[in-house]
Formats: structure tokens, sequence, C-alpha cells
């Protein structure tokens, strides 16, 4: 369907915060993403259609909102420098089974690393609805690079728990500082760089958590 830039703005150095009006509601679940094209007539050519995390919670509004990494090589993602509020963006979907639909569950725990943590905005809201207690572990490189650093830090000082570990500055992740830093739960989502995903779940395997209980999306 199509949709409309309707806001942008640079996140941080490398993140642009991008709001899409679409064209009709989407019926989504927390945790889904869209496919994202930029129609051929803007730039004269055919752009490859990337993925992308949906950041808010299903609304009547017609609105999702996404964190987009520029890589100022990258084949879709370079091409964000250049497009600006009104711009039209082709979308589908919605896609996943990264999903977080129980409402009735009492704790979850989120692990991201990067745009990783852009499912989890969405979840974190659904979790508020719904009375479920989240604690999230954020790895970023540096503190400069922290996506929705205000609705992070606003949810530290009220009901949200956890951590930002600063690659820049913080020792690495592991075994143990997982096994300090996660709430007792029946649900871990993991979001992030697929080696990233897979060594945190190698560590949660190896706490005892069972697989089943734990839900993976790698941004390959
Ligand atoms: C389910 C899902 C959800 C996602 N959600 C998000 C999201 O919310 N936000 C977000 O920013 N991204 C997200 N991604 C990643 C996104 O889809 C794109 O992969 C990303 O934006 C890069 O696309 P690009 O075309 O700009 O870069 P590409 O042209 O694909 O290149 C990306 C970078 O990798 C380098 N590169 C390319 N190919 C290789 C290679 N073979 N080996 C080593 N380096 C290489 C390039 O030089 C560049 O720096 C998601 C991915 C998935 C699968």
């Amino acid at each position: 369907m199509k949709s409309i830039i309707r806001k942008v703005w640079n996140e941080t150095r490398t993140v642009k915060t991008v709001v899409l009006e679409l064209e009709k509601n989407m019926d989504f679940k927390a945790g889904q993403f869209v496919m994202i094209s930029i129609p051929k007539n803007k730039f004269g050519k055919l752009i490859p259609a990337r993925a992308y995390s949906i950041a808010n919670a299903p609304n009547d509004r017609y609105e999702i909102k996404l964190y987009i990494k520029i890589y100022e090589d990258g084949r879709f993602s370079s091409y964000f420098n250049q497009l600006e509020e009104g711009d039209e963006l082709e979308i589908s979907g919605p896609f996943g089974r990264f999903i977080l639909e129980d409402s009735k569950l009492q704790s979850i725990n989120f692990i991201a690393a990067g745009t990783g943590i852009a499912p989890f905005f969405s979840m974190y809201e659904f979790s508020n609805k719904n009375n479920i207690k989240c604690n999230l572990i954020y790895s970023e490189r540096t503190e400069e690079d922290i996506i929705g650093k205000k609705i992070i830090d606003d949810g530290f000082s009220n009901n949200l728990s956890g951590k930002y570990v600063i690659t820049s500055k913080d020792s690495r992740i592991n075994k143990e500082f997982i096994e300090n830093n996660i709430i007792k739960s029946n649900l871990y989502f993991i979001c992030g760089p697929p080696e990233f995903v897979n060594d945190i779940y190698d560590m949660l395997v190896e706490l005892g958590v069972k697989e089943e209980k734990i839900k993976t999306e790698r941004y390959g």
C-alpha cells in the first residue's frame, strides 16, 4: 500500500526516525516488520526493498514509526538522506513471528543491540497497556547512538528495569551479566545483528532458559 512520510528527523548520528502515514489501516502485532520500497519514479531506478520493524504499537491513526539506520553505501537506506516529508513510499506487510500478543503475561525480557531496539518500543507500549513488567538490556556503541533515549530513560525512572551496555566503555555482555540483569519471566526476546542474537541465545540456554521461551529476530 501507499504511505507518505509524515515526519522524518535525525534520531542519532546514523539513525533517522521516520513516521509514515498509511493509505489505510494496517492490522499488525507488536514486534512485526514491514517491507519498504521507494517508488521507481523517485530516483529513476528500481531500489531493492528492505525490512524495517514497526516501532510503535498498533493504533487507529494509520501511522507507523520506524528507526532506519543510514549506511552511506547502503543500497536502500542511503536514499533516506534524500527523502523528505511528503515523499511517498510503498509498504507491504505486516510480516514476522517475532510477536508479543499474550496480554496475560506477567513479565518479559528484551535484549537488543543497535537498531534491534526498534520492535521493543512497540512491545513496551503493548506491555504498558496490559500491565506486563518489562526488563531491557540494550547494547549500543556509544551513549550518543542510543535510539529512543527519552522513552527508555522515562521507562527506567518508572516501570522499566534494565541497563544500557555501552560497548565503547563497558565490558562485553557475558553470561554473568545476563544472569544478573534479567528478570524472572516466561518470555525472552532478542533482536539485533545475527552474531549478537546467536551469542545471547546461547547464553540464555546455558543459564537454563528453555528454548521455547526465547524469541529471536536477526537483522541479517
Ligand atoms: C526482520 C528485519 C527487520 C529489520 N528492521 C530494521 C530496523 O528496524 N531498522 C534498521 O535500520 N534496519 C532493520 N533491518 C535491516 C534492514 O532491512 C537493512 O538490511 C539495512 O537497512 C541495510 O540495508 P541497505 O540496503 O541500506 O544496506 P546494504 O546495501 O544491504 O548494506 C548494508 C551495510 O552492510 C554492508 N554490506 C552489505 N553487504 C555486505 C556483505 N555481504 N558483507 C559485509 N557487509 C556488507 C554495506 O557496505 C553496508 O554498510 C531489519 C532487517 C530484518 C531482516
